[in-house]
């Protein structure tokens, strides 16, 4: 996960606290020592870290357990209180109006990760349901508006963009008419090495014309502590309402801005924890310090599981599969339903206990792989032999295999795999489907 490191030696510290033999002051310093230890190495501002620990040493000596609580309980619900503090408290939510469309822009500096949040967002809504679109106002890098075009097909949403126009402002008022057809709108702008008065300049004028519901500052996780004049800049000149950090996968100094970034006063919404479209995260400070702290993340994990498949379409495939209608373009689906929830690995970090697994971490790749493979040759088949898989025989798998450049073990395996899947359901037909499916979900790939 992110912050690795910093996990890793807040879970050591807090591991002696459940083993040691009493809880006093000497176990509470030291305690509090690794924790120093382990925020600073993670970039956190040192007045911030020794706010943060003498507050820990403080509660300690000075509130009471409740009833049975044993002490030791008490002092690891104390540090992830305070740590809980330091990252901003509550989870603050984009409330989505019901006003069409609700306008979100981005702003920040250039490669900060603006146009590869729109494209995060823009598949972040499309899954809760709202129709999103996006909208090219980077005038300033030349191929800024194409790679937002990119981004949009591959998340599937609208994007306008005019690749002539040099002005932005025109450029919103040429789409002006049909941005109501949408709920949310999703404004992608150009940024600058620094903030020029010349990029204040310009937001100004965006911001006039276009009167965005929210205003996003995307901010890299790299930039550690000066998050919070960048943050305290932007706050002042162009007004903004909230935060995502990006790129928080690619350091160990991402404590840095989180806790930053919290004492400004936008709080953040989103984190970036990769470059493909699924990898955003809300940002819920007290759900992240469980996770930090090794404690699982159920709600994320229910929250991915939720927008992975709708429940209609899972009705509908199970009616299917009772009825023995099952087949390679249902396990496509299934598949695809999984590769939503993002990666395997990742999710099983979602889940309580897992982490302590210590899954080997090629056991999972090879999974993910094959399912990667088995999609790829599933592009290269024909609409009949996806739907009636038996007429594959050697020379079709010979062509897709060199259609997919996947090995035609790895096809014969996928077909064995339906035929199994197949056979249970034949087996199955005419039985009460409630109880059925209740014995057969466990074991059919994919679901
Ligand atoms: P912009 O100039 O602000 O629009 O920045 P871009 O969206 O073009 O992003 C700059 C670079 O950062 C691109 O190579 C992105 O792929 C990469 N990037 C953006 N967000 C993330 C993230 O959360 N994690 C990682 N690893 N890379 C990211
Ligand atoms: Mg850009």
């Amino acid at each position: 996960m992110v912050l690795d490191n910093l996990s890793t030696s807040l879970k050591n510290s807090l591991k002696k606290i459940t083993s040691a033999l009493f809880i006093d002051e000497k176990t509470v310093n030291e305690l509090v020592q690794n924790i120093q230890r382990a925020l600073l190495a993670a970039d956190v501002n040192v007045q911030l870290v020794f706010d943060l620990t003498n507050k820990i040493k403080e509660r300690f000596r000075e509130e009471k357990p409740t009833k049975d609580q044993p002490k030791r309980e008490f002092l690891i619900h104390i540090v992830y209180d305070e740590l809980t503090s330091l990252l901003g408290k509550e989870k603050e939510e984009i409330k989505i109006s019901q006003k069409k469309p609700f306008k979100i822009m981005l702003v920040g500096l250039l490669g900060s990760g603006k146009t590869t949040s729109a494209g995060k967002l823009a598949n972040y809504y499309k899954k809760r349901n709202y129709k999103v679109a996006t909208l090219g106002l980077d005038t300033f890098r030349p191929a800024a508006r194409h790679q937002l075009k990119i981004v949009s097909d591959q998340v599937g949403v609208q994007c306008f963009i005019n690749e002539q126009e040099k002005d932005p402002v025109k450029i919103y008022r040429n789409f002006e008419n049909q941005y109501k057809n949408y709920d949310i709108l999703i404004i992608d702008t150009a940024g600058r090495n620094a903030l020029l008065q010349e990029l204040i300049d310009e937001l100004e004028l965006i911001n006039k014309a276009v009167q965005p519901d929210e205003r996003l500052l995307i901010i890299p996780a790299e930039l550690g502590q000066a998050s919070r004049s960048q943050a305290e800049a932007f706050h002042n000149s162009v007004d903004i309402t909230g935060i995502i950090i990006t790129k928080m996968d690619g350091t160990a100094k991402a404590g840095g801005a989180l806790s930053a970034a919290a004492v400004s006063d936008a709080k953040i919404k989103f984190i970036g924890v990769g470059e493909r479209p699924n990898d955003l995260e809300t940002f819920n400070p007290p759900n992240f310090v469980s996770r930090l702290l090794g404690m699982g993340d159920l709600e994320a994990l229910l929250e991915k599981a939720r927008e992975a498949i709708s429940e209609e379409k899972s009705k509908d495939i199970e009616k299917r599969l009772l009825k023995g209608e099952f087949n390679l373009v249902d396990l496509y689906e299934q598949m695809q339903a999984m590769s939503k929830m993002g990666s395997l690995s990742k999710l099983l970090e979602l889940v309580p206990g897992m982490s302590q697994l210590k899954l080997p971490k090629d056991v999972l790749d090879v999974h993910e792989d094959k399912l990667k493979h088995w999609k790829y040759s599933m592009n290269s088949m024909t609409k009949k032999e996806l739907e009636e898989p038996e007429i594959i025989d050697g020379s079709r798998i010979r062509r897709i295999s060199s259609g997919s450049g996947i090995p035609a073990s790895e096809i014969r395996d996928l077909l064995k795999q339906y035929k199994m899947a197949k056979k249970m359901m034949s087996s199955i037909k005419g039985k009460d489907p409630e109880k059925l499916m209740r014995k057969f979900k466990g074991r059919i790939p994919g679901m």
